[in-house]
């Protein structure tokens, strides 16, 4: 991994420890999406999802 690399970790903060599971590629963190709303909705608030988007071939993951 190069000093380029760490550049781009930083700026677009990258989810260390979380893979794509498709991919294995780097997750980055996204605004949150209807389904994570309504899931915080849902639940009254104890839930708050976080979404993420993998930074290689743009599947989304929520995580509770
Ligand atoms: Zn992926």
């Amino acid at each position: 991994m190069g000093l380029l690399d760490l550049d781009k970790i930083v700026v677009h903060r990258t989810i260390i420890g979380i893979r794509c599971i498709s991919c294995e590629g780097s997750l980055l963190a996204i605004k949150t999406t209807f389904s994570a709303r309504l899931t915080k909705l849902i639940s009254f608030g104890k839930i708050k999802p976080t979404n993420y988007e993998c930074e290689t071939c743009k599947k989304k993951y929520v995580l509770l």
